[in-house]
């Protein structure tokens, strides 16, 4: 197995690249591992958009598909183990929609204003039992070819699929969703995209308090959450990695 060139340039130190070009998703990824991976400082983890590095197209239609295209691009682009996470809102009601498309419901990509008033408009005539809905997170940890820890080679499966990516070693896939309901009209201020209408299943729970998970602190969120939980089982297997 031949080694590959990367073809972006990685500050000394770094150990773990996260597939993401938002600043507010690299400090929660950051928190999220960070304190799970023994020896791996925060200043090793740095992101796609740091570097530079080319986004590939998200064509793929679920999830895993499109956080493995990530990982595995960043990857051979960087030479270091690569984490990418996809994520989306699956609406019972809809069929599973907006899913894979979440961020772009709208028509374009990225504004959650008009993704969120497009969903509401869609659901107005939908009573609350038939709200339901969860959140769901694809994590994908991929190693350039070649790349050898502790100089040993990796040897774990490849990619499935035809094209240049399909000898990139995937080390791990998982996935995982926080179940909730939704409401009619936004409540709080945190959080982004659909967190302002969305109640976990936790908050219905006895001694939940109904709130959204735009009505609770990053770290309440965090431990619950689709991308918290998904990152969380990744951690041991990066961990022995790394
Ligand atoms: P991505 O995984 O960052 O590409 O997220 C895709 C889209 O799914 C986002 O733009 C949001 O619309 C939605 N989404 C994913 N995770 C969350 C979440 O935790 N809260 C609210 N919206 C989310």
């Amino acid at each position: 197995m031949n080694a590959t060139s990367p073809t972006v340039r990685v500050p000394q130190g770094a150990r773990l690249v996260l597939a993401t070009h938002n600043q507010g998703k690299l400090s929660e990824l950051r928190a999220i591992l960070a304190p799970l991976v023994p020896g791996l400082a925060p200043e090793a983890v740095v992101s796609a958009a740091s570097l530079d590095a080319p986004e590939p197209v998200e064509d793929g239609l679920t999830f895993a598909t499109n956080a493995r295209t990530k990982a595995c691009c960043l990857a051979e682009a960087t030479g270091l183990p690569a984490v990418a996470d996809d994520s989306g809102l699956c609406v019972d009601v809809l069929g599973g929609a907006p899913g894979i498309f979440s961020a772009r419901w709208c028509g374009r990509h990225g504004d959650d204003t008009a993704n969120l008033r497009l969903l509401l408009d869609q659901l107005r005539d939908i009573r609350a039992p038939h709200r339901r809905a969860r959140f769901t997170c694809a994590a994908v940890l991929a190693v350039p070819r070649g790349w050898a820890p502790g100089g040993r080679a990796w040897g774990g499966a490849t990619s499935p699929g035809g094209g240049l990516l399909a000898q990139t070693p995937v080390v791990t896939v998982v996935e995982r969703s926080m179940e909730g309901r939704l409401l009619t009209a936004p409540r709080g201020e945190g959080g982004f995209g659909y967190d302002p209408v969305f109640v976990p299943a936790s908050e219905d729970a006895p001694g939940g308090s109904g709130r959204t998970t735009a009505q609770m602190s990053p770290e309440e969120k965090n431990a619950i959450s689709h991308r918290g939980q998904a990152l969380r089982d990744l951690a041991p297997v990066l961990a022995r990695l790394l």
